[in-house]
C-alpha cells in the first residue's frame, strides 16, 4: 500500500502565499518517490492550488463538503463543486468541525456518501478527547465514530480513515507509538469486520502534531498508512521532510 501524506492547511493562506507553498512542495517533491501527496487548502484556494500542481504527483482536496449536491445552503460548498474546482479528495468529520459546527457521525456519513457519489475520495477523521482517553474509553469512542461515520461501500470506494486524537492536534503532544499501534490495530479490525477483505485496503492515517522530527517512527508503526498533517504542512521544507520520512510501501 502506498503511504498518503496529506496537508491540512485549515483556514490559512491567501492567494500568493498559498500558490507559493504549493509550488515549493511541487518543486521539492520531484516524482514523489512512491508516496501519495495531498494538499488540502481552504475552498478559496482549491482551484489555484490545483493549477499550481497540475501535471505533478500531488493531489488536491477540500476540508469539508455539504451532503447535498446543490440547493439553498448559504455559505456551503458541495462535493461536485470541489471536484469541479480540481479536488479529488475531501477531509470529513475533522474534530474542529465536529466541535465548531456540531457535526455528528450521521452528518459525516452523509457527507462521505456525497463525496463518493461525486467521485471524491473521503478522508474520514475519528479520534478521542483527552477525557475519553483518561477514562479508558478511547477505543470505544473511535469504534462508535467509525460505525456511525463510514457509509456502506466506503472501503470499495477507496475511502481513507484518519485517526486524530483531539488532544494531539496542534498541541505538540503525540500518543506513544504503542498507543498509536493499538488504536490503528483496533481500527483495522473494525474495518475488516465491517467491510471484509476491502477493509484491509483502507489506508489509516495518523494525525496530531506530526512534524519532521517525529514523522519517521510514527510512519513506521504497523497499520499507519500515512499522516494527516496540520501546522507542519504550512512550511514546505517541514512538509517535504515528513514526506521523505514515509516508508515507500507500508503494511
Ligand atoms: C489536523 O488538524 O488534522 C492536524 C493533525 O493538525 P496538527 O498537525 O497541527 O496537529
Amino acid at each position: 500500500m502506498r503511504p498518503l501524506i496529506a496537508g491540512n492547511w485549515k483556514m490559512n493562506g491567501l492567494g500568493a502565499e498559498g500558490v507559493a507553498l504549493a509550488r515549493a512542495v511541487r518543486e521539492g517533491l520531484g516524482d514523489g518517490n512512491g508516496v501519495d501527496v495531498l494538499l488540502c487548502p481552504p475552498f478559496t484556494l482549491i482551484e489555484r492550488v490545483a493549477r499550481a500542481v497540475a501535471g505533478s504527483a500531488i493531489a488536491v482536496g477540500g476540508q469539508d463538503c455539504h451532503p447535498k449536491a446543490s440547493g439553498a445552503h448559504t455559505g456551503d460548498v458541495s462535493a461536485p463543486m470541489l471536484k469541479d474546482a480540481g479536488a479529488s479528495f475531501v477531509i470529513l468529520g475533522h474534530s474542529e468541525r465536529r466541535a465548531d459546527h456540531g457535526e455528528t457521525d450521521a452528518l459525516v456519513r452523509a457527507k462521505a456518501e456525497a463525496a463518493v457519489a461525486a467521485g471524491l475520495t473521503p478522508i474520514v477523521c475519528v479520534g478521542e478527547t483527552l477525557a475519553e482517553r483518561d477514562a479508558g474509553r478511547a477505543e470505544a469512542v473511535v469504534e462508535a465514530q467509525l460505525a456511525g461515520s463510514l457509509p456502506e461501500g466506503f472501503a470499495r470506494a477507496g475511502g481513507v480513515v484518519a485517526y486524530e486524537p483531539v488532544w494531539a492536534i496542534g498541541t505538540g503532544r503525540t500518543p506513544s507509538e504503542a498507543d498509536i499501534a493499538a488504536m490503528h490495530a483496533a481500527i483495522r479490525a473494525r474495518l475488516v469486520a465491517r467491510f471484509g477483505a476491502a477493509g484491509r485496503g483502507v489506508r489509516i492515517l495518523y494525525g496530531g502534531s506530526v512534524k519532521a522530527a517525529n514523522a519517521k517512527p510514527i510512519l513506521a508503526v504497523p497499520e499507519v498508512g500515512g499522516a494527516l498533517v496540520g501546522g507542519a504542512s504550512l512550511q514546505a521544507a517541514e512538509f517535504l521532510a515528513i514526506i521523505a520520512a514515509a516508508p515507500v510501501a507500508v503494511a
